[in-house]
């Protein structure tokens, strides 16, 4: 388990926080990291594999000198990635859908990414017997090394790339029932088959686009009204009884002192419920929540869901930051309540906590490995199934469920209305700068409602709104894993 460790000094005042220094900074630590490989082992939950996986160490050599690099496959066995062997006995690396899986199966020169990186012990061990070794010797052939199957759907990782298309952002998605990562895409991106020649390029690139950047772990944006989950989420624990009896009038704005909410293009909300306040995502009446919850059960609610703290990830990922401090001002509170201030997430956090809910409020441990097989297909080690963590009671999981439904039946998602299947979510349209054009859009959620299958994350960076941008981003994916279309 590794991560990135992201020291970026926070302020407390009220703008939003600029994800450009963000991005900024998380390439920073990617390039950081790429020069430690120099140094440095990966760390390792198993010590052997630590031992093996250090780019220079002698036992790593002996064995790409017997056994060739195993291959990356897709849940279906399409190959993702394999070792090509020309008639001068040069291997080279392949990777047959170019830059369409470049960040998660990641790449094995210049340091190793991805899939690459963190299935490296199997891909350079083998598991045949020893008749299958003699047959190999008499050939003097190298051994095969042993094959990794993931969890990931070439159908589904190619819709998302379509949909993301040229735009800056992320998209996770996942099978809440098994934490199965189905498909993870981040753009810009890079072409693994050409890394070697394009690395000093993208070292030398002084732009916001850091394509060796993995936006979808690595990359932290404020999250906007999706937060409006958390902050939902800390007034049930605080109202489990009478959470249905809030109400609030919105204006279009609300004011503490100097510091001043609006609802996103001024609009005013009127009379709501905090199922209204949800699906219309007023800001005015999330500040209002804000202001209501205690300090102890907002930071109670972020522990729980894994902010500020490790996540259950193999990729090299960033901590999300949230935290209600002390002696926080009003202005500040409010900023948290709705996703903006200090706050930054990564869009697999965003989808872990989704996913919870989708089921039942218990996160299955998000893996991409499915499967270590031989190259004469015997299993060397399965994976999956493994819960990780409850983040909320089964009661919380179903009211948010049901908030989120109503988001796409009578708020923001309405693009997700009326189809072959039920969808439930939350939109964000997270501000990254003062003038009101610059937000990144955001959609979180899953389907079907009544027995979630799948679960979607999508940020589009500079796009403008969730509703917009990110809803039918998300439907595409939807519709292509229903099969509609
Ligand atoms: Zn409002």
């Amino acid at each position: 388990m590794r991560e990135m460790r992201d020291t970026r000094r926070t302020t407390r005042n009220t703008r939003p926080s600029r994800p450009t220094s963000i991005i900024v900074l998380s390439v920073f630590y990617t390039f950081l990291f790429a020069a430690m490989l120099v140094y440095i082992s990966y760390s390792s939950t198993v010590n052997k594999q630590k031992y093996i996986n250090n780019n220079y160490n002698t036992r790593q050599k002996i064995l790409l000198a017997q056994n060739t690099r195993g291959k990356i496959l897709s849940r279906d066995g399409d190959v993702l990635a394999c070792t090509e062997t020309d008639k001068k006995g040069k291997e080279v690396r392949k990777y047959p859908y170019g830059n369409e899986f470049a960040h998660i199966v990641g790449y094995a020169s210049n340091g190793k990414a991805g899939v690459e990186s963190f299935a490296n012990y199997y891909l350079i061990n083998t598991g045949i017997d020893l008749a299958e070794k003699v047959s190999y010797d008499s050939k003097k052939q190298k051994y095969p090394g042993d094959d990794v199957t993931t969890t990931l759907s070439v159908k589904l990782q190619e819709v998302c790339c379509k949909a993301l298309s040229s735009r800056r952002g992320a998209i996770v998605v996942t099978d809440p029932k098994t934490g199965e990562v189905l498909a993870m895409v981040s753009k810009p991106d890079f072409d693994p088959n050409t890394i070697e020649k394009d690395w000093k390029g993208f070292l030398e690139d002084k732009s916001d686009n850091a394509n060796l950047l993995n936006r979808a772990t690595q990359g932290l944006y404020p999250p906007g009204s999706t937060f409006k989950i958390v902050t939902s989420l800390a007034y049930l624990r605080e109202h489990p009884k009478d959470y249905e009896d809030y109400t609030f009038t919105c204006k279009g704005r609300v004011s503490e002192g100097d510091n001043t909410i609006s609802c996103y293009h001024g609009e005013k909300h009127g009379s709501l419920d905090l199922y209204k306040s949800f699906a219309k995502s007023c800001n005015s009446s999330y500040a209002n929540i804000g202001l209501s919850v205690k300090q102890s059960t907002y930071n109670d609610v972020l522990k729980d869901l894994m902010f500020n703290d490790r996540l259950p990830e193999d990729f090299l990922y960033s901590r999300s930051k949230a935290k209600y401090k002390d002696n926080m001002s009003k202005g500040d509170v409010m900023q948290l309540a709705i996703g903006q201030g200090a706050t930054a997430v990564s869009p697999m956090h965003m989808n872990m906590i989704t996913a919870a809910i989708a089921n039942n409020g218990t996160l299955m441990k998000p893996h991409v490995i499915k499967q270590i097989t031989t190259a004469d297909n015997k299993i060397v080690e399965s994976y999956g199934g493994e819960e990780y963590k409850r983040l909320m009671s089964e009661e919380e999981a179903r009211i948010l469920t049901e908030m989120m439904t109503q988001v796409v039946e009578k708020g923001t998602a309405s693009k997700l209305k009326g189809l072959s299947y039920t969808a439930a979510g939350k939109t964000g349209s997270a501000e990254f700068n003062s003038s009101k054009s610059d937000s990144h859009a955001w959609f979180t959620g899953f389907a079907p409602a009544e027995d979630p299958q799948i679960c979607i994350t999508v940020i589009v960076e500079d796009a403008g709104s969730g509703g917009s941008f990110a809803v039918p981003i998300a439907k595409r994916v939807f519709d292509a894993y229903f099969g509609i279309g």
